[in-house]
């Protein structure tokens, strides 16, 4: 058995070899400043112009709606953070809303902005972490003037009816923003058909680098920047750019644009057979999060805490132990562990929520890793039960 097995690509995913290769000049003899009027920062203007070009055309964008950033965090922050305070700061529109299922770079900053001019209103998700159109229809006023809603979540993969979404909101005149970190370069997305005002996306979940990710606010959006000192983007994210990075996210982009719908067929194969054999190891006490309809890069489980003592970092350690590398559904606040916010916002009790685990695949994956992790979790699951 060849281990460790890694099924954590929700998390991060390996460079493919190819961005690695495209971005090695930049590091090398291609190091100009792109700011630079010398033939070196000429280079690295262009590279950073054609990487725009190839970003805004996989999601129908133009090249001057789209904005580099440190990651989806940082995308997250400058979108929603630069939008409101544009626009509405000073306004009698001061309500903003979200889910309470949103990744906490969206979660948070709703916070921030909650504690300054803004209120922040929490939509609850239902019991497959989705939101719910008319939850969504009942929550708005005529003071709403903002909303993120993500387009699928990190931790079970549930996908948002975003297109139904942005229907409600437009008419009210309601900025649209999705957190499409996870969905961006595994299912198609554009910006124009889903009728999206501002989108975050980021490099490392799709086999590109860390530390590079990018910010699309449509054309006309008002948007204030974040980072203050330098006028690149356009004066709104002050900072040498991250050339290799930009370089190599585009090379990402221009390899899921060739092979998305493959390695879409790819991993919903390795999910099918994984949720299979779990079936078959037990059919009573585990439950696959997410609906039917889930991103097939990513399976939530959930084991019963009847049948099987829950305690998810315990579990984690125990499968990495033995060659599967996965993550819980569970975080570290304030040195407690703590069931996370999105599997209890669809309706666990916290013992239950404790048994969370999150499986996630990569086109790197095979079905032979399938079989062999399915074995560790015979083992797991005979471990834990109670
Ligand atoms: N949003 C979602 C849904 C994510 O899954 C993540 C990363 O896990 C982020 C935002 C943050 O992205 P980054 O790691 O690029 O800052």
């Amino acid at each position: 058995m060849k281990t460790p097995i890694y099924f954590d690509n929700a998390a991060t995913t390996p460079v493919h070899p190819k961005v690695f290769e495209k971005m090695k000049p930049f590091l090398e003899e291609e190091y100009g400043n792109p700011s630079s009027i010398h033939s070196f920062g000429r280079k690295a203007r262009v590279a950073i112009e054609e990487a725009r070009e190839t970003i805004a055309d996989f999601i129908g964008a133009n090249p001057s709606e789209i904005y580099f950033t440190s990651g989806g965090t940082e995308a997250n922050n400058f979108l929603i953070r630069g939008i409101v305070n544009a626009e509405f700061a000073e306004s009698c529109r001061d309500e903003i809303i979200t889910s309470d299922a949103e990744h906490h770079a969206v979660l948070d900053t709703y916070e921030e902005l909650d504690k300054s001019n803004f209120k922040a209103r929490l939509i609850e998700v239902n019991n497959q972490t989705k939101v719910e159109l008319s939850k969504i229809s009942n929550s708005i006023s005529t003071k709403t003037s903002f909303a993120s809603f993500m387009y699928a979540n990190n931790e079970t993969g549930s996908i948002n009816p975003v297109k139904e979404i942005s229907e409600i909101l437009k008419p009210k005149n309601i900025f649209f923003h999705t957190d499409a970190v996870q969905s961006f370069g595994k299912i198609p997305v554009n910006v124009k058909e889903l009728g999206i005002d501002a989108l975050s996306a980021s490099a490392h979940k799709i086999n590109g680098p860390k530390g590079i990710g990018f910010a699309y606010a449509k054309s006309g959006t008002p948007l204030s920047p974040l980072l203050f000192g330098g006028s690149q983007e356009r004066n709104r994210r002050g900072g040498t750019e991250n050339i290799a990075g930009i370089v190599g996210l585009a090379e990402a982009v221009r390899i899921r644009k060739e092979t998305m719908s493959d390695t879409f067929e790819h991993v919903s194969l390795l999910r099918r057979n994984y949720i299979n054999g779990l079936k078959s190891l037990d059919s009573r006490s585990i439950t696959i999060n997410g609906g039917e309809d889930a991103l097939p890069y990513i399976v939530s489980l959930t084991l019963d805490s009847q049948s099987y003592r829950n305690d998810s970092d315990s579990m984690v350690m125990y499968l990495d132990i033995n060659g599967l590398a996965v993550s819980s559904g569970s975080a570290c606040t304030s040195g407690t562990i703590k069931a996370s916010h999105v599997i209890l916002a669809s309706g666990y009790k916290p013992e239950d929520a404790a048994g969370t685990l999150r499986i996630s695949f990569g086109y790197q994956n095979t079905i032979d890793e399938v079989e062999q992790g399915l074995e560790i979790m015979k083992r797991f699951l005979e471990k834990f039960r109670k």
